[in-house]
């Protein structure tokens, strides 16, 4: 049967790109999500004359971006200009190294010995780009723009397997002499909360692709992505509602026909497209007794991402740090240390500041600066009151205060508990699944309850902007196809 009014729960990425790739094809789309405003963890928030914000901070692999907007019609290049960050990272190891990373005009090592060091890295850096470009390539032209295919991935994979064994550390070690050098690579992607020692190898992808494309921000901030989503949508006739909580998924006689929010209203649509993550959809969004088996065991044994508690600072002074992200981290090998909390007060963290190349998220003069605060996941979320977070906070403001200076204008705290409450993360996992889940651990587009499809970070190809928006497209395409 072909889908007249498909209702989408969600306005992220994903709930967007779904929008408007049904409403595209014809489709009559109605989006409700339970913010006051769209975007999910792809868009921003004013305070005090700051913009900060709500979740993702750069764009990595932008080719991704392209293709994301191409297969939905939009001209990416001019509907989002986006600015390259040249040197996107800069790492202070405990001897006072410091290792600068980005394109090979920037890369540097300053510390003893420093320009025969600078010259080995880049030789190595070189080699090392040369072994993975052609595995990026696969990723972000073939593999990750289109639905997950066991027979496809091997097809386009198995001449890398060799490659494919053993862990991100593993490679780094094999890769990179100097250990400081190290240390500043493995730093790349601890956003994922994971050591190097842990990180599917595989992940060096991520760090090519930082060294030969930069990352990238859009002019305005990250919200102008889901702007530009949303205009799309709006244009194509598609219905948007937001402050509207979806509470049930109906479902009748093993299908979908509809929703109900929060207030009691039923809205009737033919098929519903969740990206209030897999694990929301199954265990809080259905009836229980209508959850099939397999789904439930699924979403109750999803490996969750991280948490964290987010600390935002609105600057009345310029921050003007050699790079967009700075580290002060440990050698690769004790990196575990700055992903635990730091009781006894914060030595190890990590800093944005965005106003490097947006000075527009500032009033004049000013600057905006994000860190994460990595928090004991152990912790109920009840535990983040106020004060708590408050206290949590203070030890990662005072030490970047001992590296830079702070006139703090103003500070948004969001914790582990405000991701879930305001955010709608479910139990505040920042990424829903964890970095490391099996692609057999994310949830399907098309499910067994029919009628129902699912998008967003907890389907393939996973959590990040790029991603996000092709499950959507995914998911749609899926539902087209029926
Ligand atoms: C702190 C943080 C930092 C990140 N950094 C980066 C980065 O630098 N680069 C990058 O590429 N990615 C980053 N990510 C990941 C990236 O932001 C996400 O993977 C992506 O934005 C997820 O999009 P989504 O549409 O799947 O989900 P979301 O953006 O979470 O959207 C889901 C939407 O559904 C709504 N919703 C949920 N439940 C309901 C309901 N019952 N009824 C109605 N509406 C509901 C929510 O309000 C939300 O708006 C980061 C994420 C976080 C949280």
């Amino acid at each position: 049967m072909k889908a007249h009014h498909v209702a989408i729960i969600g306005g992220g990425v994903a709930g967007l790109a779904a929008g408007v790739r049904l409403a595209s094809q014809g489709v009559r789309v109605s989006l409700f999500d339970a913010r006051d405003a769209l975007g999910g963890c792809c868009s921003t928030s004013m305070l005090d004359g700051y913009r900060f914000n709500n979740g993702a901070l750069f764009v990595a692999v932008p080719r991704l971006l392209d293709h994301a907007f191409a297969r939905l019609g939009i001209d990416r290049a001019s509907a989002l200009p986006m600015h390259r960050l040249d040197t996107p990272q800069a790492s202070v190891l405990p001897d006072g190294t410091l290792v600068v990373l980005g394109d090979s005009q920037r890369v540097r090592i300053e510390g003893p010995q420093g320009d025969a060091r600078t010259s080995t890295l880049l030789g190595e850096i070189e080699r090392c780009v040369r072994k993975w470009r052609p595995l990026l390539q696969v990723f972000t032209d073939d593999l990750l723009t289109q639905p997950l295919s066991l027979r496809h991935l091997l097809a386009k994979t198995w001449r890398h397997l060799p490659k494919l064994r053993g862990s991100l550390a593993d490679e780094l070690r094999r890769n990179f002499s100097d250990p400081q050098a190290r240390a500043a690579m493995a730093a790349v992607t601890l956003y994922t909360g994971l050591p190097a020692e842990h990180t599917p190898v595989f992940q060096i992808v991520g760090l090519v692709s930082m060294l030969e494309d930069g990352l990238h921000l859009p002019v305005n901030g990250m919200g102008a992505i889901t702007d530009v989503l949303e205009a799309t949508l709006r244009r194509l006739g598609g219905e948007i509602r937001t402050n509207a909580p979806v509470a049930r998924i109906r479902v009748e006689n093993g299908r979908v026909n509809g929703l109900s929010l929060a207030t009691g209203e039923v809205v009737v649509a033919d098929a519903v497209v969740s990206t209030a993550t897999g694990m929301a959809t199954f265990l809080q969004l259905i009836d229980p007794a209508l959850v099939p088996s397999a789904m439930r065991r699924k979403a109750q044994r999803a490996p969750l991402s991280q948490r964290t508690l987010g600390i935002q600072l609105g600057l009345r002074n310029r921050v003007l740090p050699r790079a967009y992200s700075v580290n002060h981290v440990p050698l690769m090998d004790e990196q575990k240390a700055f992903l635990a909390p730091q009781p006894g007060g914060v030595r190890w963290f990590n800093y944005t500041v965005p106003t490097l190349v947006l000075p527009e998220l500032a009033p004049q003069h000013g600057s905006v600066v994000e860190m994460f605060a990595a928090v004991d996941e152990a912790l109920p979320l009840d535990a983040w009151t106020d004060d708590f977070k408050a206290t949590v906070a203070d030890a990662s403001i005072a030490a970047l205060g001992r590296h830079e200076p702070l006139d703090i204008a103003t500070t948004r705290l969001v914790s582990p508990r405000d991701y879930a409450e305001r955010w709608h993360l479910y139990q505040g996992a920042i990424y829903g699944l964890s970095p490391a889940a099996r692609p057999n651990q994310q949830f399907p587009h098309t499910t067994p309850i029919d009628g129902l499809y699912l998008a967003g970070q907890t389907t393939y190809p996973g959590f990040g902007v790029a991603t996000s928006m092709f499950s959507g497209i995914f998911a749609a395409d899926a539902l087209l196809a029926r």
